[in-house]
């Protein structure tokens, strides 16, 4: 090529497509046939399984410079990454709480990645879907249509939208102008002691700090104590604080309790505080025939928080947050810089979504939802719901029926927390229990947390888990006894 055929610009522009789509089609066709197979067979996978060296290894190779065939790369994600997941979508995975994911998931997920769509703002079908799925969560969870919402990454997020507008609301002062060092009575939240950890990093990146959290006594059911509550708030109006916002928990993580929703709106409502509602867990218990009755309630939230990554089962990230009054949602959020102004037709004149919450660029979230709603029915998710619920209790008839599985308490909702038990006391109990658990995830049979409650180490499943079924539970307690009495009778338990 010599300099004046360059000078006129004769030389090929490169571009990230392929040269040959014949090629790229094949592969794809191939990647689709392996995660098909993929899906289809992951109960005769370990849930879990450690990663060799040399496969660990792979993940500090430094940055590529030079090209790779697709299909080197791919074989190079399969080896590595598909071989070693977290497990999530396997059927007896119940460690922490997740969802398990599903297949038109994930071709939403891919079909959103192939538009590219960024759903900041603008005059698309991607945005408009966004906004009908966000509607769809009001309609589950019976919310006025005039509410507002968006969909965020994940529980958390959905948290401090959420909260974030009851600070500005209720601070008695343009917060967004003069920032919270302006307020004049310091503002307190409440939530039980049980209240997810999201919140403590809500308060602090509110500028209100952790101790404007207030965590409120339980009563034996680990729901949010109503008079202690109420004794709370009229000790800090006498203190010169001023009560703000009460956080009510529909599924608590430790044991899924569900505070008494009904109970706290009327007292949110006589003391003129936001109420907000965290249903990352238990929220889509509305749309479940059988146990909606349990966060009847909802409905009458300032905001709430819900997670369609967990009981949906959308492939991650999808978190949603719901605000009763949308002007008030959108006035906590919204700035319109001169490169983002709306024109009266064309691209720029859809609504722009960026004024609901902090991000600019968004994620085309919705699809993945949308679809799997569509192809299933709502009613579906719902008695999938139930089911998990069923199945909960199931698990906890087989464990009282067990030689030396102790429950902790009959399951509210989905978790059940228990142990083995063959006499022990504090920290030799939660060794044996410890290497239970561990070993459990190492023979990949099953994958379980445990937590502490009332003081007491417990092992914990939840069931938000689409591809479980009874005989993976009755499986679980028999490999438990199994490895209990293995490492009981072992000696002491390595810790
Ligand atoms: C999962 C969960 C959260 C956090 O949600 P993410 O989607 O993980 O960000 C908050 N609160 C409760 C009760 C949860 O279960």
């Amino acid at each position: 090529m010599d300099a004046v055929q360059e000078n006129l610009g004769l030389l090929a522009e490169e571009t990230l497509d392929p040269l040959d789509w014949a090629d790229v089609q094949a592969l794809s066709h191939r990647v689709i046939d392996d995660a098909v197979d993929y899906l289809r067979d992951v109960r005769d996978r370990p849930v879990w399984r450690e990663m060799p060296a040399d496969v660990r290894g792979a993940f500090s190779a430094p940055l590529p410079r030079s090209p790779a065939p697709l299909d080197a790369v791919y074989s190079e994600v399969s080896r590595t990454v598909m071989s070693y997941p977290m497990g999530n979508i396997h059927p007896r995975f119940w460690s922490w709480y997740m969802g398990s994911s599903n297949f038109t998931g994930a071709l939403g997920d891919f079909l959103a990645a192939i538009q590219g769509s960024n759903l900041g703002g603008g005059n698309h079908a991607a945005g408009l879907m966004d906004s009908q799925v966000v509607n769809w969560c009001k309609e589950m969870l019976g919310f006025p249509a005039s509410a507002g919402g968006t969909l965020v990454s994940g529980g958390s997020m959905a948290n401090i939208i959420g909260l974030t507008v009851a600070r500005n609301v209720k601070a008695g002062i343009d917060v967004r102008e003069h920032g919270v060092a302006a307020i004049e009575e310091p503002l307190r939240f409440y939530g039980s002691e049980q209240i997810h950890s999201c919140h403590r990093k809500a308060m602090e990146a509110l500028g209100l700090g952790n101790r404007a959290l207030r965590r409120i006594p339980t009563d034996a059911g680990l729901r949010i104590d109503i008079a202690a509550l109420r004794a709370a708030i009229t000790d800090d109006r006498a203190a010169g604080f001023k009560p703000a916002c009460v956080i009510g928990t529909a599924g608590t993580v430790n044991t899924g309790a569900i505070d008494d929703l009904q109970a706290l709106a009327k007292l949110s409502h006589e003391e003129g505080l936001w109420f907000h509602v965290d249903g990352c867990i238990g929220a889509l218990i509305a749309i479940a025939p059988e146990n909606a009755h349990r966060v009847a309630g909802i409905e009458r939230a300032d905001s709430v928080a819900l997670d369609p990554h967990k009981w949906l089962h959308a492939p991650f990230e999808v978190g949603c947050a719901l605000v009763r009054d949308a002007a008030a949602h959108r006035g906590t959020f919204a700035v319109t810089p001169e490169y983002l102004e709306s024109t009266p037709r064309g691209l720029a004149s859809g609504e722009w979504l960026h004024d609901y919450g902090l991000q600019t660029s968004r994620g085309f979230r919705a699809l993945k939802v949308w679809m799997a709603l569509k192809e299933h029915g709502v009613e579906k998710f719902g008695r999938l719901i139930d089911q998990n619920i069923a199945q909960a209790v199931y698990l906890a008839g087989l464990i009282e029926a067990a030689p030396r599985l102790q429950l902790a308490a009959s399951p509210t909702v989905n978790i059940v927390c228990f142990r083995y038990q063959p006499g022990l006391t504090g920290e030799a109990l939660k060794a044996l229990n410890t290497e239970i658990m561990l070993r459990l995830q190492e023979q990949g049979i099953a994958a379980l947390s445990d937590t502490t409650v009332h003081g007491e180490h417990w092992l914990r499943v939840a069931i938000t888990n689409h591809r479980t079924r009874r005989e993976d539970l009755d499986l679980l307690v028999r490999e438990t006894v199994r490895l209990g009495h293995e490492i009981a009778t072992q000696g002491s338990a390595p810790s």
